[in-house]
């Protein structure tokens, strides 16, 4: 950032932030504060990262306005819901929030954009690809498969099978959604897999298995009809090994880091009340902070 964009920050400057243990990685202040300096904003967008007991402690402090608002990342999704006054239909259905706005007022409002994040990356990268006659398998049931489960059943997926290692967890995610939405979310045993597999339009991998270069989920995705969509949420490395093999099957592929990419603009928007400018290859930024992760 060049000394002219330094001074943008003044007095009167908006402020936002992520939240999450630990935070040093995130990529999201160099996506925010590279829109926030082509839009010329007196705004500036920070790193926090309190620790795992004082997270409520933190986000009450901020109340009436410190801030306006916060990304929140792993391992406070859940808890960022449960701080909140309000929250849209999206954030309650998944039982989890990655977005909090603080009023004026002194209230707190819950947002969810993981779910529209994946979604937006599925159409950018995989178009033309119909999630309203495609079965969906997700591996994980942390929460980021809650957002996505939630906005993949909002917007009509026909069955939404979430396998996930410890199994409970998987069955607290169907069982909430699939009450509000009559049933198109299920929880399904690792045993169930293959089978899900051979019927399924869209396969997620939202563990982190894989982060960090190492092997991602056992899926055979080799029995994926030939038309099935793979998308890995992990993006350290870019190119997973989950979505190599998924290549190396023929299928279609989309990264975590356009999903990462996607979900931060209604965040964007609702902290600085401005669409992120364009003309900003904030996807080469990211790939740049990646290093040797973004082959
Ligand atoms: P989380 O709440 O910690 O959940 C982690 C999930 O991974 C759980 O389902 C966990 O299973 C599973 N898991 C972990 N280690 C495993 C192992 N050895 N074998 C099998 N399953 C294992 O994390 P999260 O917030 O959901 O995030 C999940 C991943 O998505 C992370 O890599 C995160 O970086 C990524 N993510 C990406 C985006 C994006 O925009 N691209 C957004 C959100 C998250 P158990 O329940 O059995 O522990």
């Amino acid at each position: 950032m060049s000394a002219s964009q330094d001074v943008r920050i003044g007095g009167a400057a908006t402020v936002a932030g992520v939240c999450g243990q630990p935070i040093r990685h995130s990529m999201s202040p160099v996506i925010h504060n590279a829109w926030i300096a082509a839009a010329g904003l007196n705004a500036a967008y920070v790193p926090f990262a309190p620790g795992e007991d004082n997270f409520e402690t933190f986000v009450e402090g901020l109340r009436g306005g410190a801030i306006r608002g916060l990304n929140v990342t792993i391992p406070f999704k859940e808890q960022a819901l449960a701080c909140a006054d309000r929250c849209s239909d999206l954030a309650k259905l998944a039982g989890a929030a990655n977005l909090l706005i603080f009023e004026a007022d002194g209230t707190i409002v819950a947002d969810n954009t993981d779910g529209p994040g994946l979604i937006g990356a599925i159409a950018a990268q995989a178009p033309g690809f119909d999630l309203t006659t495609s079965p969906v398998v997700i591996l994980g049931a942390g929460g980021a498969a809650r957002g996505a489960a939630a906005a993949l059943a909002l917007a009509g997926a026909p069955r939404v099978s979430i396998v996930n290692r410890t199994f409970v967890r998987a069955e607290a995610i169907a069982t909430s959604i699939a009450k509000a939405k009559g049933g198109v979310v299920e929880a399904a045993s690792e045993d169930e897999l293959d089978a899900l597999l051979a019927q399924a339009g869209l396969v997620i991998n939202a563990t982190s298995l894989g982060l960090g270069g190492g092997a991602g989920p056992a899926a055979r995705l080799e029995l994926t009809p030939k038309n099935a969509v793979v998308v890995d949420m992990v993006y350290k490395p870019l190119r997973t090994e989950f979505l190599r093999r998924a290549e190396a099957a023929g299928r279609r592929t989309v990264d975590g880091l356009e999903m990462l990419l996607r979900q931060a603009v209604p965040s964007f928007e609702a902290f600085f009340g401005v669409t992120p400018p364009a003309g900003v290859d904030v996807r080469a930024l990211a790939l740049a902070q990646l290093g040797d992760a973004a082959t």
